[in-house]
């Protein structure tokens, strides 16, 4: 092969290379995002926990401090008691003592029901951190793993960059800007094989002659007469032999 035409093969070679690991890089920080993502659901849930926890214990205390405010209403009111002159205000403060008490029953009740229910979320929220604990070390290995991938992708991009350089030192100045201008053209590819006649590229078929100019010439780099894509000969693995009918001449 003409040693211009190998250096633009390896050059397409090393582009499609650079291509993909540029695109294997782009998803890297939406794949961190994804890990953060699913760290941020145990987060919640922890949270959400913690609050239903703190409601029930907040609902705890102040219904003891409404206890105790009760009682000393009462003991209050026991007092004043003592002191009435007449059976009127006497009565007055017996229902007065009567409610409060009935008043207190009812809080002791919530304050049980408070306890009850205080173990659940207890529970709830130890799993919760538990299942954070876990998700973090999960997610911290998960993203060890895409540090290390985007090392190897970064450095494997490094090593296709130089081998770049060097192709490109290879090919002559003409060839560098028409390799440029048909790999923007043409949808990344400039140079790609022709195969049983048919250009890799665009999938249009080479007449026979064509075809043998393009496979024998050793001298002269050839271009797609359909798309002008650089293409170059390759065997395909089981030669099919090309049979009289296929030849329009
Ligand atoms: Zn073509």
């Amino acid at each position: 092969m003409h040693p211009e035409l190998q250096a633009l093969v390896r050059l397409q070679s090393i582009d499609d290379q650079v291509t993909e690991l540029q695109a294997e890089l782009k998803k890297i920080p939406s794949l961190v995002e994804a890990e953060n993502a699913y760290l941020r659901d145990f987060e919640d849930a922890l949270q959400t926990a913690e609050a239903a926890l703190e409601a029930m214990q907040k609902r705890q205390r102040e219904t003891e401090g409404e206890i105790q405010m009760t009682e000393e209403k009462l003991r209050e009111i026991r007092g004043k008691q003592a002191l009435v002159k007449t059976n009127e205000e006497y009565r007055a403060l017996t229902n007065e003592i009567e409610a409060g008490q009935t008043k207190i029953g009812g809080l002791e009740e919530r304050v049980l029901e408070c306890m009850e229910g205080l173990d659940p979320l207890k529970n709830e929220f130890a799993e919760a951190r538990k299942g954070l604990e876990e998700a973090k070390n999960k997610v911290k290995m998960s993203v060890e793993k895409i540090k290390d991938a985007q090392a190897r992708l970064n450095h494997e991009l490094e090593k296709c960059q130089r081998e770049r350089e060097t192709a490109w030192g290879e090919v002559s100045a003409d060839w560098q800007s028409r390799y440029s201008t048909i790999r923007k053209g043409r949808g990344g590819t400039a140079v790609v094989p022709i195969i049983e006649r048919t250009c890799q590229g665009c999938r249009m078929s080479e007449t026979i002659q064509r075809f043998f100019e393009i496979r024998d010439s050793k001298d002269e780099i050839s271009s797609c007469s359909n798309c002008g894509r650089i293409i170059y000969y390759k065997e395909v693995e089981v030669e099919i032999p090309v049979s009289p009918v296929d030849d329009p001449d």
